[in-house]
């Protein structure tokens, strides 16, 4: 048995903690550099705002609607993330972190009444943490999907097409067979999970159109007829698992930090501080994994969108000397590598560093040991880590390496994000104050 805990519009809701006055009101978060919408509140998808519409179409077509639009603060919502996690995890004995605002719990086994269970850790998320989530039920990660779909819309629009008294948590093993099929006859075949725009269209082509026809196919003739991922999902659908239950997350193959550019950049000073500071951010992650990386990977290019200027994208991958996730060996080989590409001239619009070729530090640790050609290693170590805690308590960035500049936000590369609102929850300067 599985539970499905999702938070609802979860990087609105996030803002709206901090932000009270921004209930009731249509609030987008928009991507990177402003870009378009990620996120909506209730009220902007009523005003249908789509998935991923661009920021100035939007206001060009509903200028006098009262948007709130604010840049994506990830710092923010993957802080807060982490505490629903926590509380979620309350739900069952094991938990796949499955994005950053979903999550399964395998509650096989939990005794007493699960439904009771799931409206308490509910309500402890929107009292401890804020954030409203919806919490589905059901034999199989698919079925507990779509228990968690019925969960929100009940609560969404009582009735319709789902009953009121199934809001904010389901239990689909509750519901009695024939109401279960007059919400799968309600719903269209592309909600299932798994079913994608393509699949969906194939489906339809051969008279697949609601959840029924899907829950009614029979797996072998689905695999004929489509594919192994629609056999899988007819199966799921049916009340027997096929998709196993991850608790352990998957090692990470790389880590990366790219980012575009405010304003195009054209010299290579500026590039070289952005660079520096997105291989410190990355060989904190690094860090933060228990890892250590072999190579470096650095690019630079220009917008592709852009077509009438001039072009240029450019790659170099440098090896470290040992596999390390030490800050400044990692920044060094990373400047050496933009320095190799770095072609004045072009318009550069975005630039990235990408560790790779990841290995375990503890298993790397055991084999340097072996060596002694590096005495500096237990002092590059304990630099890196206090580095880590000093930025950990005060804020990304208090200290870095003189490479990545002086300047903060005013450098000429930072991203454009005019409507971030402050790191509450992990920046003793942006604590939030309260007024008696
Ligand atoms: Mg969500």
């Amino acid at each position: 048995m599985y539970a499905l805990l999702d938070g609802n519009n979860f990087y609105v809701s996030c803002e709206r903690v901090f932000r009270p006055s921004l209930r009731g009101r249509p609030v987008i978060v928009l991507s990177n550099n402003d870009g378009c919408a990620i996120a909506r509140s209730n009220e902007a998808k009523a005003l249908g705002i789509a998935m991923a519409e661009p920021w100035p179409y939007i206001k060009r077509r509903l200028p006098d609607a009262g948007i709130v639009a604010l840049s994506a603060n990830f710092t923010l919502y993957g802080d807060m993330s982490n505490r629903m996690m926590a509380i979620a995890a309350g739900l069952g004995p094991s938990q796949e972190i499955y994005s950053i605002d979903e999550c399964f719990i395998d509650v096989t086994g939990v005794p007493g009444d699960l439904v009771a269970r799931a409206h308490k850790v509910r309500e402890r998320i929107a009292h401890w943490i804020g954030v409203p989530c919806g919490i589905g039920i059901a034999p199989t990660k698919t079925l507990a999907k779509f228990a968690n779909h019925v969960a929100k819309e009940a609560d969404r629009k009582p009735g319709a097409p789902y009953p009121a008294h199934l809001a904010q948590v389901c239990n689909l093993a509750a519901v009695p067979q024939d109401e279960l099929e007059s919400f799968f006859e309600a719903t269209e075949a592309r909600e299932v999970w798994g079913i994608g725009r393509q699949i969906s269209k194939q489906l339809e082509a051969e008279g697949v159109r609601t959840m029924l026809d899907l829950v009614r196919m029979d797996p072998v003739v689905a695999r004929r007829r489509f594919s192994v991922v629609v056999e899988r999902t007819v199966r799921e659908l049916q009340g027997t698992p096929c998709m196993a239950f991850e608790d352990q997350p998957a090692p990470r193959k790389q880590v990366a930090c790219t980012r575009a550019f405010g304003d195009p950049v054209t010299t290579l000073a500026p590039l070289e501080e952005a660079v520096s500071e997105y291989a410190t951010r990355a060989a904190f992650k690094l860090r933060q994994d228990g890892s250590v990386a072999a190579e470096v990977l650095v690019f630079v290019h220009t917008n592709p969108f852009r077509t009438h200027e001039k072009q240029y994208a450019r790659s170099a991958t440098v090896p470290l000397r040992r596999p390390t996730a030490d800050t400044a060996a990692i920044v060094q080989s990373a400047l050496r590598g933009l320095r190799e590409i770095f072609r004045p001239g072009f318009r550069i619009h975005k630039a990235g560093v990408m560790l790779l070729d990841l290995r375990d530090a503890h298993v790397e640790q055991g084999e340097l040991d072996l060596e002694d050609d590096a005495p500096d290693e237990p002092r590059v170590r304990k630099l890196g880590a206090a580095m880590d805690r000093i930025n950990d308590r005060f804020g990304r960035g208090t200290l870095q390496l003189a490479a990545a500049g002086v300047g903060g936000d005013a450098r000429s590369w930072t991203m454009k994000q005019q409507w971030r609102t402050p790191q509450y929850t992990t920046n003793w300067a942006h604590l939030p104050v309260a007024h008696a």
